[in-house]
């Protein structure tokens, strides 16, 4: 079959090969992939600044929706035709605390499609039948391959945040986890939607009022600060989600966010703070990180999805085929587009 492989950490290395079909074991099931998201940590690795290891050589993708192609002989619940999302822990230890709590995400031990095992561009990708999901019928296979962007900014928003109807939220970083973190605060009930880039964000940010923001700031290189000083009672955001992950996204976020608030960290960002969080200690803030997803959130994405409540439109821009591949990451990569999604 081919598959779109990344197989060192220099930069470039990516490359269609063709490579065997995946052997699956008697609690897997056999996909054959439909659509695939592009994901900015899949251009991490094409460009190989990744922080994470990755087990060169390994095909890309986790964001995908498949059909059932084989099932192994103790899958129970699928059969061969079913439309299916799948999560990413496709690999986890036999059992522990975490996994006993459903926070299996959460465990240190688990490797991810697309770095730790082989993900979804490609024909074919093998997955645990724990980690699949049926696609609800009035959800196409592309905007399905989107639910686990949606799953990751539903964790962080409406899971580890809590937002009451009203409420004013800031999101820093408008890539495809902070648009989408966006559309699940007007969900959860925002009041005043603010979303923050830089002037390299310009058509981003003109997403994000698309998708219901009722200010952005930063394609000008606007003041932030001084807005927020300007805006309601002049004492900040009730929430702030960094969706950015840059050390400069959580000072601002410090001095945004309101006394008593809260800021949720989704975005990643190796560098170490180089300033100080004493306005953490002074404005008594909760600061809380929101790592990918589990079993209830997948449920209750697909739940939204199925009815409409999300709106996709706006993020995803562009369905190529598997062969454009390098296309479509350089137009997502130059934010030309905010998603892409392969088909193979
Ligand atoms: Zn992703």
């Amino acid at each position: 079959m081919i598959a779109l492989v990344n197989y060192a950490k220099d930069p470039g290395s990516v490359e269609l090969r063709e490579i065997p079909v995946p052997q699956i074991g008697e609690e897997d099931v056999l996909l054959r992939v439909d659509a695939v998201g592009i994901c900015g940590s899949d251009l991490h690795q094409f460009h190989g600044k990744n922080s994470w290891r990755v087990n060169y050589p390994v095909v890309l993708g986790h964001e995908f929706a498949g059909v059932v192609a084989r099932l192994g002989s103790r899958v129970y619940g699928f059969r061969e035709g079913d439309r299916v999302v799948s999560e990413t822990a496709a690999v986890l230890p036999r059992d522990s605390a975490l996994i006993r709590q459903g926070l299996y995400n959460l465990e240190p031990g688990r490797l991810g499609f697309g770095y730790g095992v082989d993900g979804a561009m490609a024909a074919f990708v093998k997955a645990p039948a724990r980690c699949l999901h049926h696609v609800p019928s009035a959800l196409s296979q592309e905007k399905a391959a989107l639910t686990e962007p949606c799953c990751v900014a539903y964790n962080a928003v409406c899971v580890n945040s809590h937002i009451r109807p009203g409420q004013s939220v800031a999101i820093i970083g408008p890539g495809p986890i902070g648009l989408l973190c966006a559309a699940m605060a007007k969900l959860a009930g925002a009041g005043h939607l603010l979303v923050i880039g830089a002037p390299v964000d310009a058509k981003r940010l003109a997403v994000a009022l698309q998708i219901g923001a009722d200010t952005v700031l930063g394609a000008d290189g606007e003041d932030i600060s001084a807005w927020v000083k300007g805006f309601g009672d002049g004492y900040g955001m009730d929430l702030v989600i960094d969706a950015a992950g840059v050390s400069a996204s959580l000072k601002l976020a410090l001095d945004i966010v309101r006394p008593a608030g809260q800021i949720t960290k989704v975005g990643w960002g190796p560098q170490p703070l180089g300033f100080s969080l004493d306005p953490l200690v002074q404005k008594a803030v909760t600061l809380r990180g929101s790592f990918s997803h589990n079993w209830p959130v997948w449920e209750e994405v697909l739940s939204l999805l199925a009815a409409g409540k999300i709106n996709l439109a706006p993020v995803l821009n562009q369905v190529s085929p598997l062969t454009e591949w390098r296309q479509a990451f350089e137009a997502m990569h130059a934010g030309e587009i905010v998603k892409g999604v392969l088909k193979p």
